[in-house]
């Protein structure tokens, strides 16, 4: 089929996640045909370096025949069962196994899910079903951050904090309150980054105290927020918020969905920070994209409670740990062991990629460059006032179109760069990526005049 031909009919039948329908049907889309290690391919002959691994998900790289010969032989041998009752499959043991040996040592339990939105669903559940079950029916309220992303659901709409997605999210779920993120760059900037760090952490107290200790179940952040911004707290900011939490016995879940699977140089980005999470939900890079899976990692405190008191939990998706999916996440998880791939980034590639993203910082429109292992970003500002460009003239989307053009796949958010590419992507790659974003950002400060 044509290219015009894909586009006529996807602008007649499809609507596309956070997409503007009528917009869309009017440029046209971009219709992506294959892909190779960093590259993806469209139907008009573009290589495009993929800077994002899809959505922060394809971690080792596309065109991996192991992961789909993972997914032919599961697929002959037991294409689907389910987890109800009293069932199980191989794959779904083996890879539960497989995660908890990986996870911090006192996480030994896996709930499946089919993407991280359910995976947060659950988390909703558990958190709640948990204190009930402890006596404390009250303890109800999550606490999440403004501009959070927690996924799409409605209750990964609740507990995120995009004010665009709430406005039109209708009655949210209620008891879920939003406290500021530790976005530096936007929020903190007439003070230092560490004593930011903690002022954030004092509004997550001020919160707690506000709706009363004894009414809040658990805090949910990301460890690194990722569609927010790829925004990297203050180094004081973990060490604050642990004391905050264990002050008032609140429960952390840590949203692992991007961080997890070695895009901070450690399995999980709660270990780079040294936190001790209560429940970790995870999706993406758990299965590089491949097939869809999520889950919610839960540490003992919490299983301990669900099992001995719990009685049957209500609660599964037909697709929990599909044999298929497991298959290919247990797969995905052997090959990033054998090759050494979380190593790989905390030692090697993460450092590589920091030095060379810095030499951005030199650009005229970026007011601040950040990375932390494989995930990176720049801030767009006016190089007359300092400042942010007005909203309106939309500059963060005009350098992300223009990166498109270049070859290179840069999310914009606001006005905010953001890479998270696959982690085995090679020096020779990062400078092309370096390379191409830099001339994006020439060609953005070119059109602004
Ligand atoms: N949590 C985080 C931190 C995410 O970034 C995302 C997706 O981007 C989700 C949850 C939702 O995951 P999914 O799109 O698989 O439902």
């Amino acid at each position: 089929m044509s290219t015009e031909a894909y586009r006529r009919l996807d602008r007649d039948h499809h609507l596309h996640p956070f997409t503007d329908f009528k917009a869309l049907g009017e440029e046209g889309s971009r219709i992506v045909t294959h892909a190779e290690g960093v590259y993806i391919h469209d139907s008009e002959g573009n290589r495009i370096l993929d800077a994002m691994a899809g959505l922060w998900c394809v971690n080792l790289g596309y065109g991996r025949e192991e992961l789909v010969e993972a997914a032919t032989v599961q697929l002959r041998e037991l294409p689907y069962y389910n987890n109800f009752f009293k069932s199980t499959h191989p794959p779904a043991v083996k890879l539960a196994e497989a995660l908890c040996r990986l996870a911090p040592a006192h996480m030994n339990r896996v709930f499946f899910t089919g993407s991280g939105s359910e995976a947060n669903d659950t988390v909703l559940r558990m958190v709640r079903r948990y204190w009930a079950l402890e006596g404390k029916p009250d303890k109800q309220w999550v606490i999440a951050r403004e501009n959070a992303y927690h996924g799409s659901t409605v209750a990964g709409l609740s507990l995120g904090g995009m004010a665009p997605m709430h406005a039109q999210g209708g009655p949210l779920v209620p008891k879920i309150a939003h406290v500021r993120q530790p976005y530096w760059f936007d929020e903190g900037r007439d003070t230092s980054p560490e004593a930011f760090g903690r002022e954030c952490a004092a509004a997550l107290e001020a919160k707690i105290l506000e709706l009363g200790e004894e009414n809040v179940a658990a805090f949910i952040a990301e460890p690194v927020q990722g569609a927010g911004g790829a925004i990297i707290p203050p180094q004081s900011y973990w060490p604050a918020v642990k004391e905050v939490l264990a002050r008032y016995d609140i429960l952390l879940v840590m949203d692992e969905v991007i961080c997890g699977f070695g895009r901070l140089g450690e399995w999980f980005g709660s270990l780079h920070y040294d936190l001790k999470p209560d429940l970790m939900p995870i999706a993406k890079g758990l299965s590089s994209g491949y097939l869809p899976i999520g889950g919610v990692l839960v540490g003992d405190r919490v299983a301990d409670t669900l099992i001995e008191r719990g009685g049957e939990f209500f609660h599964g998706f037909t697709y929990s740990g599909h044999p298929a999916c497991a298959a290919v996440a247990l797969k995905n998880l052997e090959l990033m062991q054998a090759e050494g791939i979380v190593e790989r980034v905390r030692d090697d590639i993460g450092p590589y990629l920091a030095e060379r993203w810095a030499t951005l910082a030199d650009h005229s429109l970026v007011g601040e460059v950040r990375s932390l292992g494989l995930i990176g970003a720049l801030e767009l500002i006016d190089p007359d006032t300092g400042e942010r460009f007005d909203k309106g003239l939309a500059v963060g989307t005009l350098c992300r179109d223009i990166c498109f053009d270049l070859g290179l796949v840069m999310r914009s958010v606001g006005d905010t760069m953001i890479i998270s590419p696959p982690l085995v992507i090679s020096r020779a790659e990062i400078d092309e990526l370096v390379r191409l974003a830099g001339a994006a950002l020439d060609e953005t400060a070119r059109r602004l005049g």
